[in-house]
């Protein structure tokens, strides 16, 4: 009998009991980030949309070039099941905008209107100002703002706190007959620079024009009032919502090989708002995510399971994009391995969180570990935390019903300084920092790709 074929069974059994040890992914690394500073698509991409679409509010003829262009680009990187699939968005329309102050001391304000405001009357409207620091501050003035414009003079303490009152401010506001709201912009700090936003009204009160005003403007109007000084403001508005328009999500993908039904989405969101040239928001996290993609075609890397890019329409009024995408996709959310959405800005990425809606405690210290079982794969890039937190705006309707989300947390040491105003412009991103994120990405999303991974 030959020896061997007695040791035949025993070889094979360790074979299939020792998983081989997982390769080294460090190197595949490296490979990624030289091409994304050899090539810097990114940064190409960014400035061909900053420079020739330029910004791409729902419902603009921009979006839809946004959305051909987002398609060709993907399509000549090799990427397949290029799509750009339908959904109905809001479109609301900025029109003309002025204000001044007529007392106590005539002033032209820079203002922006909020995004879903209505108009003001034909001719403009003319009244009292009111400031109140907080929404305590207007329940104590109660009716006495009747008849007049209430300015929200809110400090600054970080964007998820202070954005209620740019969303909120309008409806509370009308709850005690004001004919207009003005909100100082959501950001720390202004070089006279109005920040736009998306705001709702409360259906139970009426709707009353309402804008941002900058820092300047607004810390000056408390001054005036401070000293017991009249303020009356001249505001005029031509916004309006007309019906909604048709637009889309872009998506792309790199099919798996081994499991094509188990998908890593890369995500970013194509709208922006109709200032500035929407790059830091969310231009960069868009390009990025294409770039990332790229960057694993281009080197013919084939990735186990499927990446998919998808480029949202809406995140900034009205969140259709990621909305539509659940219902499209309700019967694959389940093979949904992690949607991943950059949406902070250009500067370098700092951290991946993970977040699970539907998660025990333990199933989510179980799927932390997971997560880090990723820092090798991430150790060229210098310090990535992986940790569980929030993830995204559009990947958030998929996440309540149970897909792991994963947010992407960025230096951001200068993005609400800017974005939604009309500073978000192509100049204030650095190349480097493009290349640098877009390579973190790929590396991120192929390693998810090529891993057994599951977070729940
Ligand atoms: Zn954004």
């Amino acid at each position: 009998m030959n020896p061997f074929r007695r040791l035949l069974p025993c070889l094979i059994a360790v074979q299939l009991g020792a998983q081989a040890p997982p390769a080294d992914p460090r190197p595949v690394a490296e490979r990624l980030r030289a091409e994304a500073f050899r090539t810097h698509g990114a940064y190409e991409d960014l400035a061909w949309l900053c420079d020739r679409i330029g910004p791409r509010l729902s419902g603009s003829p921009q979006l839809d070039q946004a959305i051909a262009w987002a398609q060709s680009r993907l399509k000549a990187a090799g990427l397949v099941n290029v799509r750009a699939e339908p959904v109905m968005v809001p479109h609301w329309v900025r029109g003309h905008e002025s204000a001044e102050l007529l007392l106590p001391t005539p002033t032209r304000l820079n203002i922006l209107g909020l995004g879903g405001s209505v108009g003001t009357p034909e001719g403009g409207l003319t009244a009292d100002v009111a400031v109140v620091g907080s929404f305590d501050e207007l329940d104590q003035l109660g009716e006495a703002v009747k008849g007049k414009i209430v300015l929200f003079d809110v400090p600054f303490k970080g964007y998820g706190h202070t954005v209620v009152y740019r969303h909120d401010g309008a409806a509370r506001a009308a709850k005690y007959g004001a004919v207009g709201a003005l909100v100082r912009s959501v950001g720390p700090v202004s070089l006279d620079t109005p920040h736009t936003g998306a705001m709702d009204y409360d259906p139970a009160f009426p709707k009353i024009p309402t804008a941002a005003v900058t820092l300047e403007a607004s810390t000056q109007m408390r001054r005036m009032q401070q000293r017991g000084e009249r303020i009356q403001m001249r505001l005029v508005m031509g916004a309006k919502t007309l019906p909604d328009a048709l637009s889309a999500n872009v998506v792309a993908e790199i099919p798996g090989t081994e499991k094509p039904d188990e998908v890593v989405i890369l995500s970013g969101h194509l709208d922006s708002w109709d200032v500035g040239q929407g790059a830091q928001d969310d231009g960069a996290g868009t390009v990025i995510a294409m770039e990332a993609a790229r960057l694993i075609q281009r080197l013919g890397l084939k990735p186990r399971r499927t990446i998919r890019v998808v480029l949202w329409t809406n995140e900034e009024n009205g969140l259709r994009g990621g909305k539509a995408y659940r219902d499209a996709h309700r019967a694959e959310l389940k093979d949904i391995v992690a949607a991943v959405e950059t949406d902070s800005g250009s500067e370098r990425i700092k951290a991946f969180s993970l977040e699970l809606r539907k998660a025990t405690p333990e199933a989510k210290a179980a799927a932390l570990a997971t997560l880090k079982s990723f820092e090798r794969a991430l150790a060229p890039f210098g310090p990535v935390d992986l940790r569980l937190g929030g993830s995204g705006a559009d990947v958030s309707p998929m996440v309540a019903e149970g897909v792991p989300g994963i947010g992407v947390s960025h230096a951001a040491t200068r993005y609400f300084d800017i974005h939604h105003t009309h500073a978000d412009t192509f100049d204030k991103v650095e190349k480097d920092d493009l290349a640098h994120n877009a390579a973190v990405l790929a590396t991120f999303a192929l390693a998810l790709a090529q891993s057994e991974a599951r977070f729940r």
